[in-house]
């Protein structure tokens, strides 16, 4: 297993938003985590990334317990995140900002820069305008793109298509895809389920801070209950 989320149970303040979130993501596969508002979807990448402390349980990545190590180690050990809201350097060129996301990194990122144009050449034609005169849609590719510069063995992604319209949710999931099929694992958070359900190859349901149930994700395209809860009609 590339990654292990064991029984975490996540705080914040008195409050707990995480009672005991199990979740295993296997190398080369897409996983997603869905939920509705305020389930804990968010929490269970934030503590993954090291950006919340877990109380309880523990986070393995590699066969190591990573638990206790801090964010910006985990990105050098290829845990690659794109926040949910984006995230990025409004005042900042494009190229720079794909670069701030390797600033940990040592030595020449030109071949991680081209291997980002190359998957969104929207970025390309883009590269010196600033990143906050970007349409929704290009920021998150922006955002994605930046979480790949450091060469992630696991990409955690947070709600990518929120915001878009349909025609760029189509194409972000798409990239999901894409990113995949080049040797990426993804562990993706959606309240789009019906996408995310459609590109992931298992899938975690979520609800207030525990996950109910877990399967391959074409079994929960056809679950009653999941279709009734989470994927509206059609
Ligand atoms: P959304 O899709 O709305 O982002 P989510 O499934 O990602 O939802 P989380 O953001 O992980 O959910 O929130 C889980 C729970 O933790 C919620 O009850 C939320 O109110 C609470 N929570 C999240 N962030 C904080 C915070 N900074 N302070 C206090 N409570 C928080």
């Amino acid at each position: 297993m590339l990654l292990e989320v064991n029984d975490i149970h996540v705080h914040y303040g008195k409050i707990a938003a995480l009672h005991g979130v199990s979740v295993q993501v296997d190398e080369g596969e897409i996983v997603t985590l869905i939920g509705a508002n305020g389930a804990g979807k968010t929490t269970t990448l934030k503590t993954i990334s090291g950006l919340r402390p877990l109380s309880h349980g523990s986070i393995v990545f590699e066969g190591r317990d990573i638990s206790r190590v801090p964010g910006h180690k985990r990105v050098l050990m290829g845990i690659g995140q794109s926040p949910e809201g984006r995230g990025i350097f409004p005042g900042m060129t494009v190229t720079e900002n794909l670069l701030m996301g390797a600033y940990a990194r040592k030595g020449d990122m030109g071949r991680e820069l081209d291997e980002v144009f190359g998957l969104f050449p929207r970025l390309a034609e883009r590269r010196t305008q600033a990143g906050g005169t970007m349409s929704g849609g290009e920021q998150q590719m922006l955002a994605i793109g930046r979480a790949l510069m450091t060469n992630p063995r696991v990409l955690l992604l947070d709600e990518p298509s929120m915001g878009l319209a349909p025609k760029l949710i189509q194409q972000i999931f798409d990239i999901i895809k894409v990113i995949n099929e080049r040797g990426t694992t993804v562990l993706l958070v959606e309240q789009n389920a019906r996408q995310a359900l459609q590109v992931a190859h298992r899938a975690y349901v979520i609800e207030t801070g525990r996950i109910v149930k877990a399967a391959p994700a074409a079994e929960l395209l056809d679950d009653p209950a999941v279709r009734a809860a989470y994927l509206g009609h059609g």
